[in-house]
């Protein structure tokens, strides 16, 4: 069957237990999800368990785990060590009004491993990390403007939900994109002070930042478009961004929530440019909520009680949560530089090998990203920024989607993915093979 109701209807008869558990949950939680990018139509599967590179749904079925939720669990579920660091800390208690010694290791290991982050402090979410790093830079500059990309996500914060997945009719010029608030009701005073860059322009960009420089207190970029697409920052566009912040006062805040598994220092070692800022989040929890932000110590001093002079307020009860700080440790002792060659080489061969199932299908396919992170856009002109990436057809892609959770492989509604330690040779084939028979049956 050529419609999407074929994967509709296969994927409805295969997920009676998923569906009776959304019904219910739609009763208390608002569409049934708590999570806006867990929901899909015509209702999201309910997971049951994960186990390696695996999950299993409600109904027993077991797929091949090709996003580990949101790119977070980068040596699968249930790893051994992290489980066993878990455990350890549980015996221990959950939580403290006061840090760990784990806190401390954490923090040692992430400054360790990228030069930029002489300080850092932790959150319970990628969001609250870009929240704290903006209200820095506002506190440290004096100055109320942050410039973001268009389709760049960083959480679900006011000051940066704006043009994060505007509509196309919506997005204005090409080099001088419009500022779309992400969700009705986001007072104007804070979408005025949003400047939107297009993404990978550096000219467009560059005139924008001049225009505003002297408002600008940070530019905050993803140096892999994430939720936009997996769209890798061009060495120019990064290099740009460096120089007018540099030229011009202005913090470069790098958020590394998604793009940190990319090398050993983040995306920021791979590109070779220095961010005064960087957001992180995922991996650095091992599965457990978590965040940090950080960065020069001349802004982190902002957070120093033991001084004088001005201090910024980051309590939580949960920062630095003892669960999180262990299960993260546990990750980074485990993320050696044999381990991000494996992830890069098997993050290359997912792309050469949908790119050559595209060419010999004669379907329109592009696949994006870096290290491993990669996306599927069904498009046969390339993807370098959102408005790239937004223009694909959704019922195509809703299809792929749908086709691909039918096959026995999951990845995110708008075809994000990547690969973790416990994916090997042999679930690259049966991700392609799914992909293959998905395809023919969609599109040919
Ligand atoms: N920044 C980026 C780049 C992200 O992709 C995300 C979440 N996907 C966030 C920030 C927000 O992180 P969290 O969902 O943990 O709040």
């Amino acid at each position: 069957m050529r419609t999407s109701d074929g994967e509709r209807t296969r994927y409805e008869a295969a997920t009676p237990r998923s569906r009776a558990v959304h019904q219910e949950a739609i009763r208390y939680i608002p569409g049934g999800e708590t999570r806006t990018s867990t929901f899909w139509a015509p209702y999201p599967l309910t997971i049951a368990r994960g186990d390696g590179c695996r999950v299993w749904d409600v109904d027993g079925t077991a797929r091949l785990d090709f996003f580990s939720n949101f790119t977070t669990l980068v040596l699968g579920h249930n790893h051994p060590a992290v489980t066993t660091a878990l455990q350890e800390q549980l015996a221990n208690g959950t939580s403290f009004f006061g840090g760990t010694e784990h806190q401390a290791k954490l923090a040692q290991l992430l400054c360790d491993r990228v030069p930029s982050l002489e300080q850092v402090r932790f959150t319970n979410s990628g969001t609250e990390a870009t929240l704290n790093a903006v209200r820095a830079a506002k506190a440290f500059t004096g100055r109320a403007k942050i410039a973001k990309c268009e389709g760049g996500y960083h959480g679900t914060h006011e000051a940066l939900a704006v043009s994060t997945t505007p509509q196309l009719a919506q997005v204005g010029r090409a080099d001088r994109p419009a500022n779309v608030p992400a969700d009705q009701g986001l007072p104007q005073s804070v979408v005025d002070n949003v400047v939107v860059l297009p993404f990978n322009d550096v000219a467009a960009a560059r005139r924008l930042l001049m225009e505003h420089h002297g408002e600008l207190a940070a530019v905050i970029v993803e140096p892999v478009l994430g939720n936009g697409g997996m769209i890798p920052a061009t060495g120019e566009f990064l290099a740009m961004l460096r120089q007018v912040t540099s030229e011009h006062g202005i913090l470069l805040v790098f958020d590394e929530v998604v793009t940190f598994q990319v090398a050993r220092g983040g995306a920021q070692e791979h590109y070779g440019v220095t961010p005064d800022m960087t957001t992180l989040g995922k991996i650095i929890g091992g599965g457990m909520p978590v965040g940090a932000f950080g960065g020069r110590r001349d802004v982190m001093a902002l957070y120093d009680q033991s001084s004088d002079g001005v201090h910024l307020g980051h309590a939580g009860t949960f920062n630095g949560h003892p669960l999180a700080m262990a299960a993260g440790v546990a990750v980074l002792e485990r993320l050696t530089p044999e381990v991000y060659r494996r992830l890069h080489a098997l993050g290359d061969e997912v792309r050469r090998r949908v790119s050559g199932l595209a060419r010999e299908l004669e379907v329109p396919l592009q696949v994006t990203g870096m290290g491993s992170l990669f996306a599927l856009h069904l498009t046969d002109r390339p993807v370098c920024n959102y408005r790239d990436s937004a223009a694909v057809d959704a019922e195509s892609r809703d299809r792929v989607f749908l086709g691909l959770l039918n096959e026995g492989i999951f990845l995110s509604p708008k075809l994000l993915g990547c690969v973790c330690t416990a994916i090997g040779e042999a679930e690259v084939d049966q991700f392609v093979s799914a992909l293959r028979n998905v395809l023919v049956r969609n599109f040919q």
